[in-house]
C-alpha cells in the first residue's frame, strides 16, 4: 500500500472485505504515485495470495484532491472489467432481495455522493461497499 493516505487505505480495506466474500485467499495491493504535479497514478495489481498480480494488474489515473468514494467506484470497476480471474464464470455479487425475479449483479455506482453495490432492477437494493 506503498504512498497511500489513510483515507486511501481506508477505500482498499473496503474492496478488500467485499471481495473476500467471495475469495478467501486473494491478495489487493495499490500503490500510488504522483506526476506531472497533480495527476495521482494508481497502479492495482489483484491475485490470489503467493502471486498477488496473478489476476493482473492496471493503472487508473485521477487527479489529485479525489473523493475516496469516486476513487472505490474506479477501481472496482477495474477490478470487475479487467482484472477477475477469466475462468471464475459464477455470478458475484447478487442481490438477495428478488430471488424469485432471476439474478441481478450489483454494479459498483455512486448514491448520494457515497460508492455502494447498486441493484440494476431497483435502486433501493444496494449496499455500501464495504458491507458486502
Ligand atoms: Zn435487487
Amino acid at each position: 500500500m506503498h504512498g497511500l493516505t489513510a483515507e486511501e487505505k481506508k477505500v482498499v480495506l473496503r474492496i478488500d472485505h467485499d471481495l473476500q466474500t467471495k475469495y478467501r485467499d486473494y491478495g489487493i495491493s495499490v500503490e500510488k504515485t504522483l506526476v506531472d504535479g497533480n495527476q495521482l497514478v494508481f497502479t492495482l495489481s489483484v491475485g490470489d495470495i503467493g502471486n498477488p498480480a496473478g489476476w493482473g494488474t492496471v493503472t487508473i489515473v485521477f487527479e489529485d484532491g479525489l473523493d475516496p468514494d469516486a476513487l472505490t467506484i474506479a477501481l472496482l470497476e477495474e477490478i470487475l472489467s479487467n482484472l477477475w480471474p477469466d475462468d471464475d464464470i459464477d455470478p458475484w455479487p447478487v442481490c438477495r432481495s428478488h430471488p424469485e425475479q432471476g439474478l441481478q449483479l450489483l454494479q459498483p455506482a455512486m448514491y448520494s455522493g457515497k460508492a455502494y453495490w447498486m441493484c440494476p432492477r431497483d435502486s433501493g437494493h444496494r449496499a455500501l461497499v464495504g458491507t458486502l
